[in-house]
């Protein structure tokens, strides 16, 4: 009997059909392996390639001052943090990371969990009862839909609380009939910029709705930390909306270059949240050496505008140059830049191709999104120079000419 195997005849066979099904529906995944800090040239499985799939928005995974705090805190305390945060586990690195937040967002307080899919899952059926409703966009993340599974309020799509994407005339309809209903509180979450297509939320009117039928808001501002508004500060500075979003989202891992997410709103709400919030009563602290390296990362975010203007830059670039060339960027607003394919089989050999090409970038295909509406999904970043664009440029056309699209 092979003893690193499994043991049990059942699961195996079940493990094996079931991974043929992904194979056969060209659903495998397998990743690539980085072999060098993250940045706009990456090695990757042994070929340097241009890399435009990472979230690195503003090159702070590899930014000398980030690696230097990093350093300097594992001389001072170590790598672990040794226990749950209400256990012990809660530094001084760990607090003073919480008031940095929450004095960027402008918001009472911040409480961070070891990841934006945790704060997620943390926050959200902590904030709900079975007497209350989830009201949700159709794109919303996959750890905003694990989130409100978990929860006991209704939010079924199939009882209509899940509304079409972006659209304010069927939100409404979901607070009106959710006001009939006489739910307790009503919940309408959103995540802030949409992650497989680049557009923004329309927060300033999802509040308005909020705020006439008396519903909550949460945003997952995931993509929109370091992107939009002040200094990064996310969707609710963008939109100038202080005060009037009650709960915030933001994750620690995509432009802040570290890991982690956070839950930034009142006190009382953090205090439950520490008190009701699982992932952050039973799932280990971050290492002090990630919250200091983030309060480096926030300094650089600040106090040196020169990597959000070069983001911008980039990302302005890019889809003019994309544009130019005949390729549909499928109105993306943010950095997120996808490039319509159509055909999944397509988008999966262009994927391919570009590999061979020397750009690393990812097809996105059906169920993630719609039938049809395949495409790659690219991300400039400050740390990509106008040469790795224009390379990239040049890949996009040769693959496209070698795959016989007109356009
Ligand atoms: C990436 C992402 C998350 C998860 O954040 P992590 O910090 O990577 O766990 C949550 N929500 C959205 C919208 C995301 O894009």
């Amino acid at each position: 009997m092979d003893k690193m195997g499994i043991m049990n005849g059942t699961l195996q066979s079940w493990l094996e059909k079931e991974i043929q099904g992904l194979k056969d529906a060209h659903l495998y995944k397998k990743p690539r392996i980085l072999d060098s800090p993250a940045g706009g040239r990456v090695v990757m499985d042994g070929k340097e390639v241009i890399n435009l799939s990472s979230n690195n928005y503003l090159g702070l995974a590899n930014h000398p001052k980030v690696r230097q705090a990093a350093l300097d805190a594992i001389e001072r305390w170590g790598v672990g943090a040794g226990a749950v945060r209400w256990i012990g586990g809660t530094m001084k690195v760990h607090d003073e990371l919480e008031e940095r937040i929450a004095k960027f967002k402008k918001v009472e307080s911040v409480l961070v969990f070891t990841g934006g899919f945790t704060a997620n899952s943390g926050c959200i059926p902590a904030v709900l009862t079975k007497q209350d409703v989830v009201i949700s966009d159709e794109l919303n993340h996959a750890s905003i839909i694990d989130g409100v599974r978990l929860s006991p309020a209704e939010y079924r799509k199939s009882e209509g609380w899940v509304y079409a994407h972006k659209d304010m005339d069927a939100l409404e309809d979901c607070l009106k009939r959710a006001q009939e209903r006489g739910f307790e509180k009503k919940m309408i979450i959103t995540d802030g910029v949409f992650s497989m297509d680049g557009d923004i939320a329309p927060l300033p009117e999802i509040v308005a709705l909020a705020e006439q039928y008396d519903a909550f808001v949460m945003v997952d501002d995931a993509h929109s930390s370091g992107v939009l508004g002040k200094n990064g500060a996310g969707t609710t500075s963008h939109f100038d909306l202080y005060g009037r979003v009650d709960i915030q989202l933001g994750t620690l891992s995509k432009a802040l270059g570290v890991v982690g997410g956070y839950i930034a709103g009142s006190k009382e709400l953090k205090e439950w949240l520490i008190n009701r919030g699982r992932p952050y009563l039973f799932s280990t602290a971050h290492p002090p050496v990630v919250a200091a390296a983030l309060i480096a990362a926030l300094d650089v975010m600040e106090n040196d505008p020169e990597p959000m203007n070069r983001l911008w830059d980039n990302t302005k670039k890019w889809k003019a140059m994309l544009a130019e060339n005949g390729f549909d960027t499928m109105g993306s607003e943010t950095p997120i830049t996808p490039i319509l394919f159509g055909d999944a089989k397509v988008a999966q050999e262009a994927e391919r191709l570009l590999w061979e090409e020397g750009v690393y970038a990812l097809s996105i295909v059906y169920p993630t999104v719609a039938l049809g509406k395949a495409r790659i999904r690219t991300m400039p970043s400050a740390a990509h120079t106008d040469e790795d664009l224009n390379d990239a440029l040049q890949a996009f056309i040769r693959v496209r000419d070698k795959l016989g699209m007109t356009v």
